[in-house]
């Protein structure tokens, strides 16, 4: 059950197959010495969210090389079927044919796709996204994007790259993963020019973290239609009530704290899958 006065909508959880699962958190042990605190395969993330009042799930998944994303997004399309009140990014890599995504993307549970320029590594602004970008505006979905430097940068994340993108494509409808972290300010400033940026809360709300989100709380205040609560489940090396505990005692406004847990994910999701806008 959910033990907070707020229902929740979840927006970043992550879902693989259970043997992507299995090797992304060997990854993690690997390349972050990382290890996640909840192994949970799909239909018991799905499960153990739900149980603890989480009402709506968005979900990604990546592709790490060119001819994954098929197969991820067969499997999403059975997932969003046989799961209530489940949506989902799905999955693209920049050497994929557009073709293979036409379909997808018209499902109503598909809101839209997750690029996690980290792990896929190339720059938003590649030429070879074009096509997505344009396929995703036609179909009025949306992007979420792992583009900030944290927890570990490389050359393709950063606020550089994206301003580029945003040249590029002023409308394009993303939202910034991990509140931009750790170029929080850089990014939060470019949400008065491009109202169609979102942002969202996931792996950031740690008291504890030096490169937590650290800001006073008038700028949520600022920003809170803006913001979605996400959790990056289960792929966390901290209990998943520790992130709503922090924002719970960030002195936020009531309604405030309902758009971040609710009310701004509901009103996206309701715009794409009713196409109501
Ligand atoms: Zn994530």
């Amino acid at each position: 059950m959910n033990t907070y006065p707020y229902p929740i909508i979840d927006f970043h959880v992550h879902l693989f197959p259970d043997r992507m699962f299995d090797a992304i958190w060997k990854s993690f042990v690997k390349d972050y010495g990382w290890d996640v605190m909840y192994h949970l395969y799909y239909k018991e993330c799905i499960a153990y969210l739900k149980e603890r009042g989480v009402e709506k799930i968005v979900y990604s998944n990546y592709a790490h090389k060119e001819g994954v994303a098929k197969h991820l997004n067969d499997w999403n399309l059975k997932v969003l079927d046989e799961q209530d009140n489940v949506y989902c990014f799905g999955a693209y890599h920049p050497d994929d044919d557009i073709a293979t995504v036409e379909d997808f993307i018209t499902h109503p549970k598909v809101l839209g796709f997750k690029l996690q320029l980290l792990v896929q590594k190339f720059y938003p602004y590649d030429t070879r996204l074009s096509p997505l970008y344009e396929l995703v505006q036609h179909y009025k979905k949306r992007i979420l994007m792992h583009v900030g430097t944290g927890p570990v940068g490389n050359e393709f994340v950063g606020i550089g790259g994206f301003k580029k993108l945003l040249r590029q494509y002023p409308d394009i409808p993303v939202t910034i993963a991990h509140m931009g972290a750790y170029e929080y300010d850089e990014f939060l400033e470019l949400l008065d020019d491009y109202p169609h940026l979102m942002m969202d809360t996931a792996f950031v709300f740690l008291p504890d973290y030096e490169g937590a989100f650290h800001k006073d709380p008038e700028v949520l205040e600022k920003y809170q239609d803006r913001i979605l609560y996400g959790s990056d489940f289960p792929n966390i090396i901290f209990p998943r009530e520790l992130e709503i505990e922090t924002l719970m005692k960030y002195g936020l406004s009531k309604t405030t704290l309902e758009n971040i847990l609710y009310n701004n994910g509901n009103r996206i999701i309701r715009q794409i899958v009713n196409d109501d806008r």
